[in-house]
């Protein structure tokens, strides 16, 4: 099975990677809908929140505080929205689970 983002992962694509642990890569969005907009990746392959495991689950929380922890260095000071789009009616197109991070400006509440 191909999966974008696990090449991405095993560096079999090219991307724009600010940031990797053992868990997780943050990559920049190659079309960004905001003037900063990243994507934080899992390392392990899943689709939907619900498929983690509970040790997947707990390392999606800690990627989350991480990324609380690096505001400073990504540049969110200001502030940022973080969205998991999950399956059709949200627009979800790689079925590998991401975090949208959005950025950059005073973003709008519309759907
Ligand atoms: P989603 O629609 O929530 O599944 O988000 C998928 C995101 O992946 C979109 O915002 C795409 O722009 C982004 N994307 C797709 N391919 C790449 C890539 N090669 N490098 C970086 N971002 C990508
Ligand atoms: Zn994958």
């Amino acid at each position: 099975m191909s999966c974008i983002f696990c090449d991405i992962i095993e560096g079999n694509i090219k991307s724009e990677r600010v940031y990797e642990d053992e868990n997780c890569i943050i990559i920049k969005d190659i079309e960004p809908i905001a003037p900063i907009h990243y994507l934080m990746i899992p390392k392990k392959h899943y689709s939907k929140l619900e498929e983690a495991s509970v040790s997947e689950a707990m390392e999606l929380s800690f990627m989350l505080n991480k990324l609380g922890q690096m505001k400073k260095e990504l540049g969110l000071e200001e502030g940022y929205r973080i969205i998991i789009n999950q399956g059709k009616n949200a627009g979800q197109t790689v079925d590998h689970l991401h975090i949208h991070v959005l950025a950059g400006k005073e973003l709008n509440w519309q759907v």
